[in-house]
């Protein structure tokens, strides 16, 4: 066998523990009891309306799914005020970003992105055996002028996350428009907004104008699994130029997006409930902690999505230690922070939970 020579090189993905397993080593009697806020998933679980059109779905699991996704982008057309040419749906948004990677990077080709930026366009570029730049962070936050100024005459694309996970910042309406300014026409802008649901409105940058607008050089890649609370079904989508997409639909695989996640996000569109319920649970969450952690004396970075950054000391240690009190979060290590660690926002109970096992803790 000749392998690529680079594949060994590419981190593989360690997965968490299931809850039961971790359960029964600390010998818990009920693996319910455990509070998982380290996934930045949606403590209020999917939408009610999707749960019941999954239901109805089921029986129809015999036959392929529409592969061209085609209720779902209309719908979602609808709503973004763009073609369902302008979209583009995956597997997971991670899976749109392995398309970027088949149409855009190879061996000599690099991409830029912030340090404490999400991995997975680390990993992407490796994968690829392309290069990850890694401009440098102001406050924990993308610093889009050290990004532009990294940017090579090989830099296929820069990405940023607005807000970023792990540290939750977000860079300002105003700071983008600059960025989109100042962006060389031949570099794809990516911008991740997976927790765009839950980003205040005044924060909220307008990407879709340009891409509205015929601006090809831009993609926004959105999903499922945070405020819709449905990370198991593995529904993402990017909205960019008709051009861009059907690029990317060259490296997609004809039944990518599985029949249950069409079904179950199309009813999880109609839900503003839902969505307006867990803005609020996220929002008073938020304050919850800041208010919390203030009092304890612990540095914490403000934050747009549903999680929070925590500087506790030595995070594995208090991962452990948080472990054995019922509740698993995420040490920050892996991103080169390793005295923090990475709280998800849950119910008002688990949110208590959480902050008085974390005040035992320290
Ligand atoms: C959670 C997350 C994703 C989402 O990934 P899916 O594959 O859609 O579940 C993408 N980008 C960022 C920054 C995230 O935090």
């Amino acid at each position: 066998m000749k392998a690529n020579e680079w594949i060994s090189s590419v981190p593989v993905y360690e997965p968490g523990k299931p809850i039961e397993e971790v359960a029964r080593e600390l010998g818990f009697a009920d693996a319910a009891e455990i509070i998982k806020v380290a996934s930045n998933e949606n403590e209020l679980g999917p939408s009610p309306k999707a749960v019941e059109a999954m239901g109805a779905a089921a029986g129809e699991m015999h036959r392929y799914p529409d592969g061209g996704g085609f209720y779902l982008k209309q719908k979602l057309a609808n709503k973004l005020g763009v073609k369902p040419g302008n979209l583009i749906l995956g597997n997971g948004s991670n899976e749109l970003i392995e398309f970027l990677g088949h149409v855009f990077l190879q061996p000599g080709a690099n991409l830029v992105m912030s340090e404490c930026a999400f991995v997975v366009y680390r990993l992407v570029a490796a994968l690829f055996n392309a290069e990850a730049i890694v401009a440098p962070m102001k406050n924990f936050t993308h610093d889009l002028d050290a990004m532009l100024a990294a940017v090579t005459p090989e830099t296929r694309m820069i990405v940023v996350c607005n807000p970023n996970n792990p540290t939750g910042t977000l860079n300002r309406p105003e700071e983008i428009e600059a960025f989109l300014e100042k962006l060389p026409d031949p570099v794809l802008a990516v911008f991740d907004e997976a927790y765009f649901e839950l980003v205040p409105d005044e924060a909220k940058a307008d990407i879709l104008k340009h891409i509205r607008a015929d601006r090809e050089n831009i993609i926004v890649l959105r999903t499922f699994s945070k405020a819709y609370g449905l990370a198991g079904l593995r529904l993402g989508y990017g909205i960019a130029h008709e051009k861009l997409i059907t690029l990317l639909n060259h490296a997609r695989q004809p039944f990518n997006v599985n029949a249950m996640a069409l079904a179950a996000a199309r009813a999880a569109l109609d839900d503003h409930e839902h969505i307006e319920r867990t803005r609020d649970m996220v929002f008073q969450g938020l304050e919850l902690f800041a208010e919390k952690l203030s009092l304890l004396g612990v540095e914490f970075l403000p934050s747009f999505a549903n999680f929070i950054l925590v500087k506790t000391g030595h995070g594995r240690a208090v991962f452990s230690e948080l472990q054995k009190r019922k509740v698993i979060v995420r040490p920050m290590d892996g991103y080169g922070l390793p005295d923090w660690i990475r709280i998800t926002i849950g119910t008002p109970e688990q949110n208590e939970a959480v902050l008085l096992a974390l005040k035992e803790v320290l």
